[in-house]
């Protein structure tokens, strides 16, 4: 993989994976009014997965952004690539949304790292993609069973899970931490934001137009079709997708109510010499702790460097302090036999949640759809989503989708709760989890 610029020194508050993308920015600038058959607004993962397999199938859509492609989560995110649901195991879907509905919703999921691959080898995308498998690790006793049946019911929905020998883990990971873990094989990590401009330079190879820098400034409806207006010009639309991962900027404030919204913390360090002594050798699988309240996720990447996402310091606002003294700690505590780390980055991203941490689809309106919510795995998934948006499209049948299609649900106290678990949710958990 080349760097797209080598920094002199490292600049401490930056997103690593811009600094380092293999992938080039494929978006125009907005200047004239326009007539599509959909529009998407949001260059993530979701709308532009929409837009390229409606390109794919020869129907006309424009991707408006706000920023540059990939501004949002998908181009700051830990590059894991985990077929599962973020908290619920596969059955538990299956009781909440019924069998065959919930079945579906989980063959999305289980089959959603092969879409990502297919995408990756179908458009030569330099994602820099490493099938690796992943451990997920069992921090203490009552983990170890939610493990296990994970385990069955991922293998028995075609998204296999291999479950080590006790004795082999700390081999495994390379710390006598874990008493127990579970290894998705047919997964594995990438450069998140190398991913999210391959997509739009496919999207764009196939015809299609990513507007950048073009927020919306108004959304309404002129007889049958969606005009969006931004201060560079007009798009017209049979259909908007709102892709931008539940945010808004208080223009639809009906879907600013159906998320809680959640700091996530990145850092990165040097190259590190001895990376073959973490994660258990030479074969650098990256790891998850499975304790989702206090989650915990390293991999190491193509040069070494050790890339962790970490709940975030209450400093500012954007949870954007300085979190090497956490991850540091944490870290010490797995692998305590490592020399010490530098670390060169670090940058922060929001992740969209709901109770359940289900991912939801919504129909605002006739024809406006909007969906959101992954709740810090939504690599995959959302790219899933996007697929489905361009069948409901492709078919005008909303039932098609394998993600249930509903009308919007707002979630009790969005912006209290949100500050409450960063503001005491967070740091309590840092400081009664003495695990770590
Ligand atoms: C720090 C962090 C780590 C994560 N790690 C992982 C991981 O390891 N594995 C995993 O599976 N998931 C992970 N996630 C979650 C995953 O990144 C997201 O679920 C996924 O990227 C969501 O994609 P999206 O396209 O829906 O949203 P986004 O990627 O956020 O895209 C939305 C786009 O819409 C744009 N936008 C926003 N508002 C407007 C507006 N008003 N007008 C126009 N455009 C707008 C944004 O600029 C952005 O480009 C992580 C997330 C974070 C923040």
């Amino acid at each position: 993989m080349t760097p797209s610029a080598q920094p002199s020194r490292p600049n401490e508050q930056a997103n690593f994976w811009k600094v380092f993308a293999a992938e080039r920015y494929h978006g125009v600038s907005f200047t004239a009014s326009l007539r599509t058959r959909v529009t998407v607004i949001g260059a993530g993962y979701t709308g532009l997965s929409t837009a390229l397999h409606l390109a794919e199938n020869n129907m006309d859509s424009v991707v408006l952004e706000a920023g540059e492609g990939g501004a949002g989560a998908s181009g700051r995110n830990a590059g894991g690539l985990l077929a599962k649901w973020p908290d619920a195991a596969a059955e538990e879907i299956e009781a909440k949304y019924g069998k065959t509905a919930g079945h579906r919703l989980n063959g999305m999921v289980a089959s959603s790292v092969r879409l990502v691959t297919r995408i990756i080898d179908d458009y030569a995308t330099n994602a820099d993609l490493r099938m690796s498998g992943i451990h997920l690790a069992a921090h203490n006793r009552r983990a170890v069973p939610r493990l296990m049946a994970l385990a069955t019911q991922w293998s028995d929905r075609s998204n296999p899970i291999s479950v080590p020998e006790e004795s082999a883990i700390p081999a495994a990971l390379g710390t006598e931490r874990y008493r127990m873990a579970v290894r998705f094989e047919q997964t594995g990590t990438l450069h998140p934001l190398s991913f999210t401009l391959g997509l739009a330079r496919a999207y764009t190879g196939l015809g299609g137009q990513v507007l950048t820098n073009s927020a919306p400034t108004a959304l309404f409806k002129v007889g049958d079709d969606w005009i969006v207006n931004t201060e560079k010009g007009t798009l017209s639309a049979e259909y908007v997708i709102v892709a931008t991962d539940g945010f808004t900027n208080g223009r639809l404030p009906a879907l600013d109510r159906c998320f809680y919204r959640l700091p996530v913390a990145m850092v990165c360090s040097s190259p590190v010499l001895e990376a073959g002594s973490i994660f258990g050798g030479s074969s650098k699988i990256p790891l998850g702790d499975s304790n989702s309240n206090n989650p915990l996720w390293f991999l190491i990447d193509h040069n070494s460097r050790l890339i962790a996402s970490t709940l975030p310091r209450r400093r500012n606002r954007a949870g954007d302090g300085n979190p090497y003294q956490s991850i540091k700690k944490r870290f010490r505590r797995v692998y305590p036999s490592l020399p010490k780390l530098d670390w060169d980055y670090h940058w922060s991203g929001h992740i969209t949640t709901t109770p359940d941490r289900c991912p939801r689809v919504f129909e605002l309106d006739r024809r406006l759809y909007a969906p959101g919510g992954y709740a810090g795995q939504g690599l995959s998934t959302a790219v899933a989503v996007g697929k489905e948006f361009a069948k409901v499209i492709a078919s005008s049948n909303a039932a098609v989708s394998d993600i249930p299609i509903t009308k919007p649900r707002a979630v009790v106290w969005p912006k209290m709760i949100s500050l409450a678990v960063k503001s005491i949710g967070f740091p309590a958990l840092r400081l009664l989890d003495r695990f770590y």
